[in-house]
């Protein structure tokens, strides 16, 4: 099969529901319309086998995953997941792979509503890169660079579980049910594009938590010239880290990646209206610590000691 039909075959039949697609697949470029008093936001992602992922997963959670990833950088600024490009490098035409691939690609972009407008194809060693548009109501795109000292600091979710799933990936002796459990947040994690209107109305500052807690709140810091508080006793674990790693699960939620739950940063003034909008959108997120003018990190323990925290978390290089 080359390249045209590869195409053809396995991406070109994708169908959407958007009318903001004005062409897609097809053109040397797609053209896409912009809803009025909206702004366009654009990320992308790259997952390398071997890194990202291992050569024997499923080419469907594959592609669920680099999905998740990709809708999470939109989560993270308030803005709703619109239209991806698929740039696919591939060691050989294995259409069982494609197949399972495109299945997968196709079911995640539905259940978002996301169109695939277009793409590009080579050989070469397995890399999947995703680049992702969003629209947010102007200006109100959340940025990293909004927080002040005073803003209390929450997390969208329990944390942990993606990086006790990679701590187990080896470990074939495991209770199937946790396993099961732990692998499917780290394969099919939930983007919280749920939060998108709470982000838009009332943060000043957020990121996805795709690193690890203590290194992407470092960077909300970094770019905002602001420090931060923890409160150990605040911050969530997911029970099945507590179950396995005992006294050092929080080292796992404080330090583990690929969880993509969401921290972010919300002012004093703006507290009791976020808390009920929560309600209202009956979703719950858990108060952290506070931001500081201080730089660095610092955590609270449970006996109300403060140290400072090493920053650990994923970094390529
Ligand atoms: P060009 O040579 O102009 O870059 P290509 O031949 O690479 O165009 O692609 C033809 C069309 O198929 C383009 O519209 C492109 O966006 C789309 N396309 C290529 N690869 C993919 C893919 N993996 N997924 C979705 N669309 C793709
Ligand atoms: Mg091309």
């Amino acid at each position: 099969m080359n390249e045209f039909a590869l195409i053809d075959t396995f991406f070109k039949s994708f169908t959407h529901d958007r009318d903001d697609v004005v062409f897609g697949i097809g053109d040397d470029a797609a053209c896409l319309q912009i809803a009025t008093g909206k702004q366009l936001l654009v990320s992308c992602d790259t997952l390398v086998a071997g890194v990202h992922f291992l050569d024997d997963w499923d080419a469907y959670d594959i592609a669920c995953k680099a999905v998740a990833v990709n809708v999470s950088d939109m989560a993270a600024m308030g803005a709703s997941p619109c239209w991806l490009t698929l740039a696919l490098t591939l060691p050989d035409c294995n259409p069982p792979w494609l197949k399972r691939f495109s299945q997968g690609l196709a079911d995640s972009l539905n259940h978002f509503n996301i169109a695939l407008v277009g793409g590009d194809t080579t050989r070469g060693p397995l890399s999947i890169t995703l680049t992702i548009h969003g629209q947010v109501p102007s200006n109100k795109a959340v940025r990293r660079s909004g927080a002040n000292a005073g803003d209390k600091i929450y997390v969208s979710g329990e944390l942990g579980a993606a990086a006790q799933a990679v701590a187990f990936l080896a470990r074939i002796d495991l209770d199937h049910a946790d396993k099961a459990i732990l692998m499917a947040k780290l394969l099919h994690p939930t983007p919280r594009i749920d939060l998108n209107h709470c982000l838009q109305t009332f943060a000043s500052a957020a990121i996805d938590i795709s690193d690890g807690l203590s290194a992407d709140l470092s960077h909300i810091c970094a770019a905002s010239n602001v420090g931060a508080c923890l409160m150990l006793a605040g911050i969530p674990v997911h029970p099945l880290v507590k179950k396995y790693q005992g006294v050092n699960a929080i080292d796992f939620a404080l330090s583990g990646g690929d969880d993509y739950e969401l921290c972010f940063t919300v002012p004093p003034a703006q507290e009791e209206g976020f808390k009920a909008a929560l309600a209202q959108a009956r979703l719950t997120c858990y108060p952290i610590g506070i931001i500081e003018s201080q730089p660095g990190l610092r955590v609270q323990e449970i006996s109300g000691t403060v140290v400072s925290l090493n920053v650990r978390g994923y970094s390529h290089f």
